[in-house]
């Protein structure tokens, strides 16, 4: 890859060398957490879903410490900020943003959607999320409440799904192909197609 050739690659190149420079961190660290990102994908969370949908001591173990549930599926999140999980109840809906810029689960998810880090969705996901949610066809019961959760550098969020309806019976995989990433920051929920 040539660093050089973009105006933000020679900021980074530049960056990279004066946190090297001063022992802060390595070359091989910076590498190492691009190449988990770029592992990542929305299937590791939706893995996690759909495996709290069927345990409840995984599902009491991923609400409670979700950088160490999605390391017991073998997810890296060594260097990661820790990971929070939000669960979405028939009275609560949660929906995650970053209001100050684009903290996302990479590690779980890999690299956000390009309208997570929109100036219109982090402002708007607080001002109006009854809104937001219904551009995205997601239309809630009145009386469901809706927390937006506030994802930042040192707390990473995403959120647990409610399991839709007339599953039962379904194994982990087949659950797991259900859920997207928009599901796992609250836009949508999962549905049965
Ligand atoms: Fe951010």
């Amino acid at each position: 890859m040539k660093w050089e050739q973009y105006p933000e690659e020679r900021v980074f190149a530049a960056l990279r060398s004066v946190l090297s420079a001063k022992g802060l961190v390595t070359d091989a660290e910076i590498f190492e957490t691009i190449a988990v990102t770029e592992r990542a994908s929305p299937e590791q969370g939706a893995r996690m879903v759909a495996k709290a949908w069927v345990d409840p001591d995984y599902r009491a173990l991923l609400l409670r410490d979700g950088t160490r549930a999605a390391e017991l599926l073998n997810i890296t999140m060594r260097g990661a900020p820790p990971l929070g999980v939000a669960e979405n109840t028939p009275d609560v809906h949660h929906l995650v943003v970053c209001t100050l810029c684009s903290c996302y689960p990479r590690a779980v998810l890999g690299y956000p959607p390009f309208w997570y880090k929109s100036v219109a969705y982090r402002a708007r996901a607080v001002r109006d999320p009854r809104g937001v949610l219904a551009e995205w066809g997601t239309v809630l019961p009145e009386s469901t409440r809706i927390r937006v959760v506030d994802s930042t550098a040192d707390y990473r969020w995403m959120v647990l799904p409610l399991r839709p309806a007339n599953t039962e019976g379904w194994s982990e995989e087949r659950l797991a192909k259900l859920v997207r990433a928009t599901d796992m920051i609250g836009v949508t929920v999962p549905k049965v197609p």
